[in-house]
């Protein structure tokens, strides 16, 4: 027998559920891929991007067959991008296996997928009875039982999870999951919550004890560190240097022009290159706000009529063939300070 939290979600559910494709099959295929892609993105972005991932690489195999860049560049612009490469390695993993793994434990195995993400795709392809507890869920649950555990702490993983298992009706799992997710995005928001016409306001400990504002609790976090890039646009008769990002760092695998970024060697760069053409600034302290760091980068364009030789990696493409390179979107911003008439086609995107 249900209680009341459930009873009143999953009729309301009913009602004002949100209609999104991959709610429409049960191929963990398609589903896996959109919780990867929804993941710190949201659903009027991320939908643009499975619709491509879904066109491009319609099955688990054609995306395990994909080189990685093609991957990279279909990811452009999502930001995080891990989540792109785990995504691939996933793929990979699980043509090994002969097909996509059916059980929690199993799917749980895949890279880059934890344990929200194993519980969708278990409920939502599966039917199996597991709790997904994304952020919308430890706000509605914060609220509704007044709980003032830090949700980004491992006890608050312990105690929601348990929490939501209980609540979980074992035959209704992808609906239950499903029903916590738009409830959260849609009506338990996390800035004024619809409290008014909330279907769950009567049992609801926030509303009645007015801390709608102060739940759920996070506990405080690092303060972000902050760097300093300085981006060359090195242009020499329609050709630009460009290099991949190395392991170990952020961007892994993109591509971007020359970097710069405050060391001895860096200086020795800069004057060398001085002396070969003529630097024009365009743009100064870009600020670029990622998920522990802040970047603020300078832009500049250096035109050259002989090659300059360059710090190890760089290598030389046509500008008309940039727009086939994964870049991250800081180069993507650097391409649109380009003066009109010489900016390449990638960055008319
Ligand atoms: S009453 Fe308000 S705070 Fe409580 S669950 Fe409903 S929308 Fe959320």
């Amino acid at each position: 027998m249900s209680n009341p939290f459930t009873t009143a979600l999953l009729r309301w559910y009913r009602n004002h559920g949100r209609d999104l494709p991959w709610r429409h099959t049960s191929d963990p295929y398609p589903i896996w891929l959109s919780e990867v892609i929804l993941q710190q993105t949201r659903i009027a972005q991320g939908l643009a991007y499975w619709e491509r991932f879904m066109e491009q690489f319609p099955t688990v195999e054609t995306l395990a067959a994909a080189s990685e860049d093609e991957v990279l560049r279909q990811w452009q612009g999502l930001g995080y991008y891990s989540r792109a490469r785990n995504l691939h390695a996933a793929a990979k993993q699980i043509v090994a296996m002969g097909g996509f793994p059916k059980k929690y434990e199993e799917i749980r195995q895949l890279k880059g997928v934890g344990d929200y993400t194993a519980a969708a795709i278990a409920s939502f392809a599966f039917g199996l009875p597991h709790a997904a507890i994304d952020g919308n869920a430890y706000r509605v649950l914060a609220r509704y039982y007044g709980i003032e555990t830090p949700i980004n702490t491992t006890t608050a993983k312990k105690e929601f999870a348990a929490v939501a298992q209980q609540l979980l009706p074992a035959r209704q799992a992808a609906d239950f999951n499903q029903a916590m997710m738009d409830f959260g995005a849609t009506l338990c928001t996390p800035t004024s919550p619809k409290c008014p016409e909330c279907p769950l306001a009567e049992g609801c400990e926030a509303l009645h004890s007015h801390r709608t504002d102060v739940l759920p609790v996070k506990q405080k976090t690092v303060k972000m560190a902050t760097r300093h890039f300085t981006f060359v646009y090195v242009r020499c008769q329609g050709e630009i240097a460009i290099m991949r990002r190395p392991a170990g760092d952020i961007w892994q695998g993109l591509w971007q022009p020359l970097l710069i970024e405050g060391d001895v060697n860096g200086e020795k760069v800069w004057h060398e290159l001085e002396e070969k053409g003529q630097f024009t600034l365009l743009a100064k302290n870009v600020k670029h706000v990622l998920t522990h760091r802040i970047i603020y980068a300078d832009f500049f364009l250096l035109e050259v009529a002989v090659k300059p030789s360059l710090p190890q990696g760089y290598v030389w493409t046509t500008e008309t063939d940039l727009c086939r390179y994964a870049l991250p979107r800081l180069v993507e911003r650097l391409l649109e300070h380009l003066p009109s008439s010489t900016m390449p086609a990638g960055a008319q995107r």
